[in-house]
């Protein structure tokens, strides 16, 4: 049996990076920048992957990717 968690984090990302700029998803084609990325899983559920957000402190954007599959 398995069943999953809601991610508590889940849809916080804007109260702990209000003012970032969304640059849309890279399985999409959106080019990220060359700096280090800081990594927030803003999935529905816990362990999905379904929505990573990495995150440029540097330029102030995050682009998202799914890795559910
Ligand atoms: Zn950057």
């Amino acid at each position: 049996m398995t069943f999953r968690s809601p991610n508590p984090k889940h849809g916080k990302f804007s109260e702990v990076y209000p003012g970032y700029e969304d640059c849309g998803w890279l399985n999409g084609g959106a080019k990220m920048c060359d700096h280090p990325k800081q990594e927030y899983d803003n999935s529905f559920y816990i362990m999905r992957g379904t929505d990573i957000i990495y995150i440029c402190l540097t330029c102030k954007k995050y682009w998202h990717v799914d890795m559910s599959d």
